[in-house]
């Protein structure tokens, strides 16, 4: 590993490095790269209107990553798919854990109050789609030992960042290779940029064909418009009112323009859930279709065939008392849920927590035909984590509360997005401020330690250059579309199972938080070695 980081990123003067920098940033704008800046450093009402764009936050040079875990990491995938989506159509099962996160945590309450209010009146679709992203960290426990694979989390509900990932790929190639490999412009002469002696450049990144192909797999199983009148079929983008990362979504929306051309698609903030969609009181209610009236032309209706959720994942959006209404209004239409409450609800940290305890026989349940040694590579690419609900003698509540071993850990809550996770030696005090009775809205899991080595530099979206030691978590995309039988897994039926694309999010090494859009990461591609 150090062989391969000792003199990378290649040494640069201040002027090649100023050339670099500028660009890149001439690159991002240009081939939308790019991200509508946080307030922190243009305001709001300078950025009068939300008119203004700057580059997504990017390292210069993409990130060595070892062939070997890379490879693992996508042939994951199809059994990560296929796990999720049989926990998500194992409602007894979630129930049992939801019962006791329902007492001490309200956002999951009202999420699985949805779904039995649902349940009760009846679902009327029974097919979802999953767009999943599998995040990975390379585990160094000591320097002798070679790098392997462990999972931080699995994302089951707006998994983000392929649309962007494809261009970071792209640039840093471009960059490599332009006019010829091994005579670079931007980057100065150095073997991973594919001199002579190893052509190397980043592997190609389908992340948004894959996404595409969910997304246009499921509008194709919802079928033909269950209104009388028929209406057209589209899929409606649920998005942030004041979304930042909108040309991430564009991405996808902007392939099935062209690839797709029969496929229309809209952006749906979600204030606009309940003036823009209903589902027609006359419909039979066995049918419940959703329609959505386009504010452009309210004489044009479509039947929505599929609800991508790129919003709706952090208890902060539920910010008016109709955004719970909204979230029952869709989850009880028949438009096919990306995702499902219940597909939302397996991606807590809780149920990943549970996945990794080895004294029940819980992979075997979900994927009973899957072969033992694709189920022990599964749990290879486990850390561990513990259970907080087992009270005061538990390891999980022992570790947490003993600073010397809590240094190694970190405390999770059931949220998404960033920035909700509690690190080492804060563990302790932390917790001492909450009750005993409420620590089982947490889990705890053992922190995965990275290479000590790798090194790299970002152009923040402030137009920051910043150089040194980092992190990398490789993100691997996934999609599954499944019908659920009444029988619980046993009766389900995978229809599309398809793996595809990579982001690599890249972080000061002292930052212990990661995600791009909370202002931590930049967005990497990577060399393979
Ligand atoms: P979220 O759903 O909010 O993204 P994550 O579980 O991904 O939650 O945690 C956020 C960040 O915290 C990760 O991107 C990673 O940088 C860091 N992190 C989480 N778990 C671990 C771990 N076990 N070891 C090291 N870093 C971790
Ligand atoms: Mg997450
Ligand atoms: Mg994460």
């Amino acid at each position: 590993m150090d062989s391969v980081w000792g003199s990378y990123p290649p040494k640069t003067s201040d002027e090649q490095l100023d050339y670099l920098a500028q660009t890149v940033k001439d690159w991002t704008i240009f081939n939308g790269l790019t991200v509508r800046p946080n307030p922190s450093f243009i305001d709001d009402e300078t950025n009068s209107n939300h008119v203004l764009a700057t580059n997504a936050p990017v390292t210069l040079y993409p990130s060595p990553f070892p062939r070997k875990c890379f490879e693992q990491a996508q042939r994951l995938q199809a059994l990560y798919n296929e796990l999720y989506a049989a926990i998500a159509s194992d409602e007894a099962w979630l129930g049992q854990i939801m019962q006791e996160l329902v007492e001490v945590d309200d956002f999951l309450a009202n999420l699985w109050k949805i779904h039995l209010q649902v349940k009760e009146e009846g679902y009327v679709q029974d097919l979802t789609l999953g767009l999943f992203r599998s995040d990975y960290m390379l585990h160094v426990p000591d320097e002798a030992t070679a790098p392997s694979l462990k999972q931080v989390e699995f994302n089951t509900i707006s998994s983000s960042f392929g649309g962007l990932a494809v261009r970071v790929a792209r640039m840093h190639t471009e960059l490599a290779s332009f006019p010829r490999p091994g005579r670079s412009i931007a980057y100065p002469t150095h073997d991973l940029f594919g001199t002579a002696s190893a052509a190397a450049f980043p592997p190609p990144n389908h992340a948004v064909e894959t996404l595409v192909s969910g997304l246009a797999a499921a509008h194709a199983a919802y079928g033909s418009s269950k209104s009388t009148p028929a209406l057209p079929t589209c899929i409606l983008f649920l998005v942030q009112d004041k979304e930042r990362n909108l040309f991430d979504q564009m991405a996808l929306s902007t392939f099935i323009r062209t690839n797709n051309p029969d496929i229309p698609t809209f952006r749906l903030p979600v204030s606009k859930i309940l003036a823009y969609t209903t589902i027609p009181s006359t419909s039979d209610s066995s049918s419940r279709p959703l329609i959505y009236t386009n504010p452009a032309n309210s004489a044009l209706r479509f039947e929505v065939s599929v609800v991508y959720f790129r919003a709706l994942y952090a208890p902060t959006e539920y910010d008016t008392p109709s955004s719970w209404a909204a979230r029952h209004h869709l989850e009880r239409s028949a438009a096919i849920k990306c995702p499902s409450v219940l597909l939302h609800l397996s991606g807590s940290k809780k149920i990943q927590q549970v996945l990794t305890d080895t004294s029940s026989p819980i992979l075997e349940r979900f994927l009973p035909n899957t072969s033992k040694e694709d189920l022990e590579m599964l749990r290879s690419s486990f850390a561990p984590q513990y259970s907080m609900s087992d009270g005061p003698d538990s390891e999980g509540v022992k570790i947490a509360l003993d600073s010397t071993r809590a240094e190694s850990h970190v405390l999770k809550p059931q949220r998404e997005g960033g920035g909700n996770n509690i690190y080492r030696s804060n563990i302790p005090t932390f917790l001492r401020s909450v009750p005993e009775k409420d620590y089982k809205q947490f889990i705890l899991m053992e922190l995965i330690q990275p290479p000590k080595a790798a090194k790299n530099v970002a152009l923040r979206s402030d137009g920051q250059v910043v150089a040194g030691d980092v992190i990398s978590e490789l993100g691997i995309f996934g999609t599954c579309l499944w019908r659920s039988g009444n029988k619980g897994r046993d009766g389900m039926e995978v229809l599309q199972n398809g793996e595809g694309g990579y982001l690599l999010r890249t972080k000061a090494r002292d930052s212990d938080e990661g995600g791009v859009a909370a202002g931590f990461s930049s967005l990497d591609s990577l060399i393979l070695y």
